[in-house]
């Protein structure tokens, strides 16, 4: 499998304080890559740099073998950030209307991209209402349809599921794995460990570090530990 995302050596600073630290990780085809840490840690910092929106940093990006921010790349990532960018004067499908309008999709593929990541976030019925009007977890289920509107071959997902409730999380997954076996790479922080165990590969972020990585079942064997949340604990 080959090297979709590499990050060496990625340190931050927001003034004087060092909020990312010598980071290095290597995202690969095909796999989900699960950056789990605390609120605070840095996780939505380094998403930021990794998908070419922070260019302020030190150390080097690649994304498909070219430093970011590249324009070609870019078309290539759906990316969903933590907090939501969407018009709440505007109705959901033409929020998502607009956004496929950005990759100036064919009228009929637009159409069809609409239609399947509404489906996919189970908004179909509420289309036609404002975005001022959705609650919190439907707005980030918005978020999340708009990240795929162009299918992207990369998705960076910050916090997908905060404020939706179970029964949709699961499917939000079992969609995320579906995605995968379509070969798409995907890249989601969270902090729910139930999520984390969903993951190919896992990096523990803390304190602007990587502090252990690996997948579910070898981090918990490297640990002794029934949870991964205990982890965490042996882990720091
Ligand atoms: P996480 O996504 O893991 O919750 P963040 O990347 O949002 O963590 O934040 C990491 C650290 O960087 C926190 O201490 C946060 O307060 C700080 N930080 C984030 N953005 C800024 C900013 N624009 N200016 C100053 N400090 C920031």
């Amino acid at each position: 499998m080959g090297s979709i995302i590499v990050a060496k050596r990625v340190s931050k600073s927001f003034g004087k304080k060092e909020v990312l630290s010598n980071i290095n990780l290597t995202v690969k085809e095909g796999e989900i890559y699960g950056l789990i840490g605390p609120s605070g840690s840095g996780k939505t910092t380094l998403v930021k740099i990794l998908v070419g929106m922070d260019s302020d940093f030190q150390g080097e990006v690649e994304v498909l073998g070219a430093a970011m921010p590249n324009m070609n790349v870019l078309s290539k990532i759906g990316y969903m950030a933590q907090s939501d960018a969407l018009y709440p004067e505007l109705t959901g499908e033409e929020n998502l209307q607009f956004f496929a309008s950005l990759y100036k999709l064919k009228k009929e593929e637009r159409k069809q991209r609409i239609a399947y990541a509404a489906d996919l976030v189970k908004l179909t019925p509420h289309l036609s209402k404002k975005v001022m009007a959705y609650s919190g977890g439907m707005k980030r289920r918005l978020s999340l349809a708009i990240a795929l509107i162009h299918n992207p071959q990369i998705l960076v997902l910050d916090e997908p599921t905060v404020g939706i409730d179970p029964e949709l999380r699961l499917s939000i997954w079992h969609e995320l794995s579906r995605l995968k076996n379509e070969g798409k790479t995907i890249v989601v922080t969270t902090h729910v460990m139930d999520e984390a165990e969903k993951c190919d590969r896992l990096a523990m972020v803390r304190d602007g570090k990587i502090i252990t990585g690996g997948s579910p079942s070898e981090l918990k064997n490297q640990y002794a530990v029934n949870h991964l949340e205990e982890v965490f604990v042996k882990a720091g």
